[in-house]
């Protein structure tokens, strides 16, 4: 049974089976029972030892729900999950009758019993007594023997003493046959003959073919049906909850060694099965393993072929940017070839230009000197006027700064040349710095800058210097600080020596150089600010030239909005040669005409009309200011910023604005005063330096209305603002006209401003909110400008300079003209008239209407009827 069990077990892979024996004992049955239960398996199968003995702990097991399956023997009741059970009757049935075929009737037997109350054994008892007396047997005795060959011994062995007619011994099992068998021979009784059951073949149908005992009955076990139906249940499929196995002949003499054999290969099956599932099972391991590696060596080629592709990706990525860097690389090259050419070129250029530059210079010296001496006797000339003065102030200033710039060019080339020489003279350096500086303090004074001189010592400092040129470069210095401090700034001058070197510096409060700039600013032709140059950049160029003809060296510190130091180190030298009396080269006089804007008094006259002049040269304020200021009120602003804030301060007739100034540049200025509501009409006239058509186009594009080139032409200039305010006068008279000849409000009055600029858009507004308001009497023209996001002022001045109209006589215009209208369209009367039109009463209406109009309204209704 257990074979049967274990061969049937190997089928199902997904269950495993544990056989416990009993070996006859209730208690050990009994544990045996509760360790199933209590360790987790699923089905237990149980035969049971004794059915009153082991009913009690079945039913508690199956109670609490775990299924139980009964089999060979019986318990009490049925608490079981199901039965499979042998015919025990049945088998001692076809003992009876085997036995009664062997011994024909009336035969005489004894029964060795199994065990008392042990249900196969019953079952046994019965059949076989039941099928015996049919065939007129007797049965002498039934012992009972425990089921063993051991107990079956003395029991034979009695019975045999007491009964020795006997001839047949009936045992419920093979072990208590053998044991009989054993007890007959001893005592020379072979001609007994011997029946056991159970038939297990290394018992029973070995002593069958060993001829022990005669025959033995084959007790059905059928493990593969137990293994089933624990499944099927397990698995909730059908089965068949009571089975009784059916009963199977006789094994003996003949039949006995086939069933030997049959076992024996069974046996040898069985071992072959169980070698075949080890090495399946065997299999299975190493499948699942090759399977993992199989799976592992899978996700190794993916993960190898991904780090192949990104390898591969990266030397792609790699060599095309490497491509792409040569490709650069040869372009860079010819970039920079094509730079070095033309640098080479720039070069040439500024040499040939340097060449014309002096060339000019030298054909400029002589005119200019020629223009300059009449022109600074002029300046202290007593019977100019006042405007005259002041003009050729400004002529005598710009004609020594073209001097300087000519002197400074043709030095600079005579430096660059090499032909520029020192005349060495030995001074005293504080005297000299000192008288240097003198020149200085007045312009100070009407700016308000601090300007001091500081010394380590009070001796003399004797050092031979061209004293010519160190006064250039003083003055370049101290002008320089002069030019870019603000009023009310700072600037210092300090010197200090020792027996090898001089050191002086200039230090201002000003505003200061950029890092960038910093390294540049001692190159020829630099400018900081190139878009509104304030000089020519040759001064701090030809300074450091000064100095290092004198072997000195020229630095500077400066950081943004603090200020800078000039330092300029000389090597102390010494000649014989000294002069008796220094005189400055540059002068007082000098000084204030380079570094003070001419300026001239304006004055205001109620009568004129208003120009604003927007231009960072504070001269040329003034040269255009003195130009106009006859004609015109004057007004000024230094930059486009400035400008824009002036102009909706007081809505000039005409802009004259700079192109190039700081802050912001002139063309922006005029764009956004042409957006401005406020400012929009007012014509700007563009005055630059520039005279290119492109710089023109530039300008008109933003708005401006003219043009005028520097240099330019008093007289032209003057004709230009005239022609632009006549121009918008008429533009002014039309639409004053538009007023008062449109005949109706809605439709028509707004056709004839019709347009897209901003003037019209803001006239037509104005309209839109009048139209919605005309009936209101109460309505200010306070109201209608913060409608129109105006202060009171502006509006005030936009309506006058487009209309000519003051708001309020607008809109009285306006209303008398719709009133009129509806007087000759309309049936109204004329108070219904009056009201509608915003009129607080309708005889203040008639006033007014006969005001305008020279009739009534009643007339003008009358001449219409008529
Ligand atoms: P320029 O002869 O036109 O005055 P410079 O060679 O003297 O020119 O100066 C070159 C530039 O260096 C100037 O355009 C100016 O921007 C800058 N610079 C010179 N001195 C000062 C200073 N004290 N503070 C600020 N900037 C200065």
């Amino acid at each position: 049974m257990n074979d049967e069990i274990n061969r049937e077990i190997m089928f199902h892979e997904d269950a495993v089976v544990e056989i416990r024996s009993a070996d006859d004992s209730n208690e050990k049955q009994i544990e045996d029972i509760k360790y199933f239960a209590e360790n987790g398996f699923d089905i237990i199968i149980v035969s049971p030892n004794e059915a009153a003995a082991l009913t009690h702990i079945i039913k508690k097991v199956y109670k609490k729900g775990m299924p139980v399956i009964i089999f060979d023997r019986n318990i009490i009741g049925d608490t079981y999950t199901a039965r499979i059970g042998v015919d025990d009757e049945g088998i001692g049935r076809s003992a009876a009758h085997y036995a009664l075929h062997m011994l024909g009737t009336g035969a005489k037997a004894i029964e060795i019993f199994g065990l008392k109350g042990s249900t196969p054994a019953e079952g046994r008892h019965d059949g076989f007594v039941a099928e015996f007396k049919k065939g007129k047997g007797e049965l002498l005795a039934s012992v009972p023997a425990n089921w063993n060959k051991e107990d079956a011994i003395p029991v034979v062995d009695s019975l045999l003493k007491i009964y020795p007619d006997v001839d047949l011994i009936y045992a419920h099992n093979d072990r208590m046959a053998i044991g009989a068998s054993e007890v007959a021979s001893k005592m020379g009784r072979d001609d007994i003959k011997i029946i056991g059951i159970d038939a297990a073949p290394n018992i029973g149908i070995q002593a069958v073919a060993d001829s022990v005992i005669d025959a033995t009955f084959l007790y059905p076990t059928e493990g593969h049906r137990l293994i089933r139906t624990a499944l099927a249940i397990l698995k909730k499929e059908p089965y068949q909850r009571e089975v009784q196995l059916p009963v199977s002949s006789a094994v003996d003499l003949t039949n006995a060694d086939i069933l030997l054999l049959q076992n024996e290969t069974l046996k040898e099956e069985t071992g072959k099965m169980k070698q075949l599932k080890a090495r399946i099972d065997d299999y299975w391991a190493k499948h699942s393993s090759q399977t993992s590696l199989f799976y592992a060596s899978i996700v190794i080629i993916i993960l190898l072929f991904g780090v192949a592709f990104l390898l591969l990706r990266a030397y792609w990525q790699h060599s095309r940017h490497q491509k792409t860097l040569m490709f650069q690389n040869k372009l860079l090259e010819e970039e920079r070839d094509k730079q070095k050419s033309l640098n080479s070129q720039l070069q040439d250029a500024i040499q040939s230009k340097l060449m014309f530059f002096t060339n000019v210079s030298h054909d400029l010296r002589t005119p200019l000197t020629l223009i300059s001496e009449p022109v600074s006797q002029l300046v202290s000339a007593d019977n100019l006027t006042h405007q005259q003065h002041t003009l050729m102030k400004i002529a005598d200033k710009n004609i020594k700064i073209l001097h300087r710039l000519i002197n400074q060019i043709l030095d600079f080339r005579k430096y660059e040349n090499g032909k520029l020489k020192l005349k060495l003279i030995e001074i005293d350096f504080s005297q000299t710095i000192n008288e240097w500086l003198e020149s200085f303090y007045s312009i100070a004074r009407k700016r308000n800058i601090k300007l001091t001189l500081q010394a380590k010592e009070s001796t003399p400092v004797k050092i031979a210097v061209d004293v010519e040129k160190i006064e250039r470069v003083f003055f370049n210095l101290v002008s320089n600080a002069f030019k870019y401090t603000p009023d009310n700034g700072s600037i210092t001058v300090f010197y200090e020596s020792d027996d090898n070197k001089l050191t002086f510096a200039v230090a201002d409060t000003g505003e200061g150089i950029s890092e960038r700039d910093l390294g540049n600013i001692f190159d020829r032709f630099y400018q900081v600010d190139r878009v509104h140059p304030n000089g020519s950049g040759l001064g701090l160029s030809l300074a450091k030239a000064f100095v290092e003809l004198h072997e000195g060296t020229i630095s500077v510190e400066s950081a943004l909005n603090k200020g800078s130091v000039f330092t300029v180190v000389l090597p102390v030298k010494h000649v014989s040669e000294t002069i008796s009396e220094l005189k400055a080269d540059i002068t007082e006089p000098d000084v204030e005409r380079e570094l003070a804007p001419v300026s001239s008094d304006i004055v205001f006259d109620k009568e004129k009309q208003l120009i604003l002049i927007i231009d960072d040269n504070k001269d040329v304020q003034t040269l255009v200011g003195e130009l106009l200021k006859d004609e015109y009120n004057i007004i000024t602003a230094v930059n486009g910023r400035e400008g824009i804030r002036m102009a909706a301060k007081y809505i000039p007739d005409l802009v004259i604005c700079d192109v190039m100034m700081p802050v912001m540049d002139g063309l922006e200025c005029c764009k956004r005063m042409k957006t401005e509501v406020s400012t929009s009409h007012i014509p700007v006239l563009m005055l630059t330096a520039c005279s290119m058509d492109e710089q023109r186009v530039q300008g008109y594009d933003s708005g401006a209305d003219g043009y005028v080139a520097k240099p330019f032409n008093g007289i032209v200039l003057k004709s230009r603002c005239a022609n632009l305010i006549a121009n918008r006068k008429r533009i002014r008279d039309l639409w004053q006209d538009n007023v008062l000849v449109t005949p109706t409000i809605n439709r028509d009055m707004k056709s004839q401003v019709e347009g897209k600029n901003i003037d019209n858009e803001f006239y037509n507004r104005f309209l839109e909110i009048f139209k919605k308001e005309m009936g209101n009497s109460d309505l200010t023209v306070d109201a209608i400008a913060s409608d129109m996001g105006l202060e009171r002022s502006q509006f005030y001045r936009k309506i006058k300079a487009l209309t000519n109209y003051s708001p309020v006589e607008l809109i009285r215009c306006l209303r008398l003209k719709h009133a009129r209208n509806l007087l000759t369209s309309t049936e109204k009367t004329i108070s219904e008239i009056a009201y509608e039109t915003g009129f607080s009463t309708p005889a203040y209406f008639t006033k007014c209407y006969r005001d305008n109009y020279g009739e009534t309204p009643s007339e003008t209704r009358s001449k219409l009827t008529n």
